[in-house]
């Protein structure tokens, strides 16, 4: 639809980077249309509203950029969810896969009240490591998620399949 096409048309493809042989999706063409960056966060707002979301959690770091203005958008808190070691305070860790070796997320202990739904905000689900990590996260928080939305799904990644056992009946949308 319309959305669809003003969201692609402003999405660049990289080649090889960050290594030879992935093509990489470059957001930042979309950060710097205003258009196109206020329609991606109406979109996103609209569906923190849908799944009743009292909180919307953004992964680092364009989780970050894509999550804070939903946030103030649909009048709900925004929680970042980090790299290891940055946040202050006590923390969750999580620990997932990578292609090579592993990464741990964290995000704050008391971040959540209990029972709170939150909505996961990202940029690019490819695998699904990252995600599955951050629902493991919420609900170890003692959260509720009320769901993944994400730009970009890179669908021949089978993220989506990955993270059907965590997403335990919530919705993952990808604009
Ligand atoms: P996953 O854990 O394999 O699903 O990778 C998702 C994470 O890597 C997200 O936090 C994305 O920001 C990042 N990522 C993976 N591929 C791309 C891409 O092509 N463009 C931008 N970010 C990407």
């Amino acid at each position: 639809d319309e959305l669809r096409s003003l969201l692609l048309g402003c999405i660049r493809d990289v080649p090889d980077h960050p290594k030879p042989g992935v093509t990489f999706k470059d957001i930042t063409p979309l950060l710097a249309d205003p258009r196109a960056f206020g329609a991606m966060t109406d979109a996103l707002a609209l569906l923190c509203a849908r799944h009743g979301a009292d909180k919307v959690v953004g992964l680092e770091a364009r989780g970050f950029i894509l999550a804070a203005p939903v946030a103030v958008k649909a009048q709900i808190g925004f929680v970042p969810v980090r790299k290891a070691g940055k946040l202050p305070g006590a923390t969750l860790a999580q620990a997932y896969d990578l292609e090579y070796g592993s990464a741990e997320i964290e995000v704050l202990k008391d971040a959540f009240a209990p029972g709170e739904r939150v909505l996961v905000i990202d940029d690019v689900l490819a695998t699904g490591g990252t995600a599955e990590a951050s629902l493991q996260l919420i609900r170890r928080g003692g959260a509720e998620v009320a769901g993944l939305a994400v730009l970009m799904e890179l669908g021949f990644l089978g993220g989506r399949a990955r993270l059907e056992p965590s997403l335990a009946g919530a919705p993952l949308e990808a604009l």
